[in-house]
């Protein structure tokens, strides 16, 4: 099949009933990506805290926004990796990541969770630290740590950029609706107070797509999953959405856009207080991490 500019198709784009060559396909992707930003982000003196974790979806915002930012002037792009200290897993996307912003001329900032909690999360799995904070599972635990520790470094920089692409988005609204955790399914939608804004530059690439800009610019990145994931809910969800995409091509983008809609009617406006120990925005008295840290006698 042909591409409408007459080269040959790479790629067919079920949802837009379009054949795509290598090239129109790339710039289709960047053209979305620059939608999503749009003029209040992609401007001159701006300064962004990208996400890296080292998969796909991580190396490929970070190399458009690297494309997208490279003539404006006064602009600061900072990669931040939290590195949980997984043994070979992390250790792994640590050298594409280090590769990667050599390549690209990003500054590069590691955050390591021995560092700052005093523990890797081998650590705290192999010492049952997890079983003393009455949590479940790894990534429980390391999701808020993740998180708290993103938001931290990120702060001074004016956005945090997470690679967050189409199926996350729909997963997300999804599993909240089902669940009927309203709270949730705003909160997603709506920045918190007292952090830095969150911008997700994949909201409208499919994970298909975002893949496959990377297999054709040659964007090394990590596939093997961490070893503390587990076959998730989330998994049963992606599975019932790819089954609905097959037959409704284009049901990703009408969940994300009916759930921005219902977003812009709701005024809604948690009250935030500070953390007393540390000053992070949090919902009680002490944030989830200070109270875990106290709990595991990091912290007083
Ligand atoms: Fe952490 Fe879970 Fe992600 Fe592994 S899968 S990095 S444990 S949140
Ligand atoms: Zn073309
Ligand atoms: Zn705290």
């Amino acid at each position: 099949m042909k591409c409408s500019c007459g080269n040959e198709a790479i790629y067919y784009q079920k949802y837009s009933n379009k054949y795509l060559c290598k090239e129109c396909f790339i710039k289709d992707v960047e053209r979305r990506v620059k939608k999503t930003l749009g003029k209040d982000i992609l401007r001159r003196n701006v300064k962004i805290a990208i996400g890296i974790s080292g998969g796909k979806d991580s190396l490929v915002m970070a190399h458009i926004l690297k494309k997208l930012f490279k003539n404006i002037p006064n602009v600061e792009l900072t990669a931040v990796f939290i590195d949980e200290g997984i043994k070979n897993f992390r250790d792994k996307a640590k050298e594409i990541i280090v590769d990667f912003c050599k390549k690209n001329s990003l500054d590069l900032k590691i955050v390591k969770f021995k560092d700052e909690i005093k523990f890797s999360l081998d650590e705290i799995v192999k010492n049952n630290y997890l079983e003393k904070l009455n949590i479940g599972k790894p990534c429980s635990f390391c999701g808020v740590v993740r998180r708290y520790l993103l938001n931290k470094h990120a702060k001074g920089y004016d956005f945090l950029a997470i690679g967050h692409n189409l199926d996350d988005f729909a997963q997300t609204i999804l599993m909240n609706y089902i669940e009927g955790n309203i709270k949730n399914l705003i909160q997603f939608g709506k920045s918190t107070e007292g952090f830095v804004k969150r911008i997700k530059p994949l909201k409208l690439i499919p994970e298909e797509e975002v893949k496959l800009y990377a297999n054709l610019l040659n964007i090394r990145y990590q596939s093997t999953p961490c070893p503390y994931s587990s076959l998730s809910y989330r998994h049963r969800i992606k599975d019932i959405l790819n089954n609905l995409e097959s037959f409704k091509p284009g049901v990703r983008y009408s969940i994300l856009r009916g759930y921005e809609k219902l977003i812009s009617l709701v005024d809604y406006k948690e009250k935030v207080n500070r953390c007393k120990i540390c000053g992070y925005p949090c919902s009680g008295e002490v944030c989830k991490v200070c109270e875990w840290l106290k709990k595991l006698n990091v912290i007083e």
